[in-house]
This record gives structure tokens, C-alpha cells and sequence, in this order.
């Protein structure tokens, strides 16, 4: 199974980006929110209303779950919004050492904070509120942003995509830093 990960803060246009890659190269698009949304408990909705990140254990169970489900329909996979934590991380690319599946690409989209406040309160979904997304903002500085080192650092090809153009600009250089 291969895999190409998006990552990035909220309202960097992860799930945008994402799904635009993932019909242009005829990939199966991931995302470990919208996986969260379909599925889990009103006590754990709560929870991501207030823009926390959710428990690993829970979240690695749900994201295995669904792989093992895909294995024999999809080969290809755009993965957004996972890994968002070291311990993610290091359960996925354990998962790729042992050639379960390989990480064919880290993309990660990078924006300053005033942008994507504007776009988040634009696109004003529930946990669209200014204290979430303050908690969503430190949330990714604290765990997520230090794995994009970490990759580079296990050999995996990341790149780094200035997600401050328009949709579609982004979207033509993340197909450039793919070839
Ligand atoms: P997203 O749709 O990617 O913006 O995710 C929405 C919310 O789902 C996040 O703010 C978290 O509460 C939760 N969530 C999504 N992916 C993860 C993850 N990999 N680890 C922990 N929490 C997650």
C-alpha cells in the first residue's frame, strides 16, 4: 500500500489538497477528522469541539481498522490528518520499516497563522471557534510540527509547500515537488 501524507495546521488546506491530489493520481483519500466525525462517541465529538487532539491508542485503532479494510480495494492512499503525534508517527513508519505499506511522500503544507485564522473562520465549522482553533494552533506547534523533522530524519521524502496561493496554484506545486 502506498501512501502520500498530508500535513499541516488547520486551514493550511490539508483536506482540499488532499482530495485534489487523491482524484488527480487515482488515489483513496484518508482523513483521520472525517473518519472521527462518521464515527465515534457525542463524549469524543465534545472533545474535538474544543480543538484537542484525541487519544493515540483510540485514534491508531480507528486509522488500523481502516486500513486493514482497504488493503484489498485500495492501493494507493492519500492520508490526511494522521500522523499528528510522535507516538502516530512512529507506529506508521514502524509500519513501513516492515514494508507493510510505504510512505511514498510527506507533503507538508505550510502557512502563517493570520492566514489560516482567516480561512478557519471563513469556513466556520463547529470547531471553527476562536478558543479551538487557539488549542488547534498550539496543539500542532507542540506534537505535530516536530514529526516533520523527525521524518526527514528516518529517510522519508518530505515536502514543503508554501499553502498560502490560491487552491489551485497549490495544488500545481504540489504535483511539481511530486516528479
Ligand atoms: P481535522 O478534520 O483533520 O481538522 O480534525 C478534526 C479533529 O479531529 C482534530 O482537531 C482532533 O480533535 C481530531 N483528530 C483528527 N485527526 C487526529 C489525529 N491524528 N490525532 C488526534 N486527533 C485527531
Amino acid at each position: 500500500m502506498v501512501m502520500i501524507v498530508f500535513m499541516g495546521v488547520a486551514g493550511a488546506g490539508k483536506s482540499v489538497q488532499g482530495k485534489m491530489l487523491a482524484k488527480k493520481l487515482g488515489y483513496k483519500w484518508l482523513s483521520t477528522g472525517e473518519l472521527l466525525r462518521q464515527n465515534v462517541t457525542d463524549k469524543r465529538k465534545a472533545e474535538m469541539l474544543t480543538g484537542k487532539l484525541l487519544d493515540d491508542g483510540e485514534i491508531i485503532s480507528i486509522i488500523s481498522r481502516c486500513l486493514e479494510s482497504k488493503k484489498s480495494e485500495s492501493r494507493k492512499i492519500v492520508l490526511d490528518g494522521f500522523p499528528r503525534t510522535l507516538v502516530q508517527a512512529e507506529w506508521l513508519i514502524a509500519k513501513h520499516l516492515r514494508k507493510e505499506i510505504e510512505i511514498s511522500a510527506v507533503i507538508h503544507l505550510e502557512a502563517s497563522k493570520e492566514v489560516v485564522l482567516q480561512r478557519l473562520l471563513r469556513r466556520g465549522r463547529p470547531d471553527d471557534t476562536e478558543k479551538a482553533i487557539s488549542l488547534r494552533f498550539v496543539e500542532y506547534e507542540e506534537q505535530t510540527l516536530p514529526i516533520v523533522d523527525w521524518f526527514k530524519s528516518k529517510n522519508v521524502d518530505v515536502y514543503e509547500v508554501d499553502a498560502e496561493d490560491s487552491v489551485g496554484k497549490i495544488h500545481q506545486k504540489i504535483l511539481n515537488s511530486l516528479k
